[in-house]
């Protein structure tokens, strides 16, 4: 399966805890006013790659990096691929966080399994829209006071929202 990836980063210190991976897939719908990366709201920006080509850097990148961070775009957008990617990528016992502009709740009710089952492979789940008018003071992680960042095996084990704080 390919996935199509607007950007990726060897290690970033700055999305996630620890140093990290970080793929960026093209395509998002929620049109952020003040939006950063506008350029990746295009489903066709950047290119498609092959998930067992990300899966190597990744493996590469192995020595050094904690986790992986999926962002964009929206990466519930591109739930299919990123599943897959998600779950090899945990047989590598790497941790995984994912930004998104839906909330926790939003993914929780979807009809799409494929959303539901990518947010169950999740550690951590950075939510909701970027808002401008709420972008100072907010939390470490995050671009806007709005935006949670959930521990989604606690969440989900205790049927409510757990932030990491
Ligand atoms: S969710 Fe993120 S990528 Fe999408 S428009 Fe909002 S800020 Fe931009």
């Amino acid at each position: 399966m390919k996935l199509q990836v607007a950007g990726f980063l060897d290690n970033s210190l700055v999305n996630g805890k620890g140093f990290r991976s970080v793929i960026f897939v093209s395509g998002c719908n929620h049109n952020c006013p003040g939006c950063q990366n506008k350029c990746m709201q295009d489903f066709s920006y950047g290119s498609e790659v092959q998930i067992e080509e990300i899966l190597d850097r990744i493996k590469n990148n192995k020595p050094i990096i904690k986790g992986v961070t999926f962002s964009g775009g929206e990466p519930f957008e591109n739930a299919e691929g990123l599943l897959e990617l998600a779950k090899d990528i945990k047989k590598m016992d790497l941790n995984l966080w994912c930004y998104t502009g839906f909330t926790y709740e939003e993914i929780l009710k979807s009809k799409d399994e494929y959303k539901i089952e990518l947010l169950k492979n999740m550690d951590v789940l950075v939510d909701g829209k970027f808002k401008e008018e709420l972008k100072e003071n907010a939390k470490k992680y995050t671009g806007s006071r709005n935006q949670r960042v959930i521990d989604v095996k606690e969440s989900l084990k205790k049927n409510m929202v757990v932030t990491l704080d």
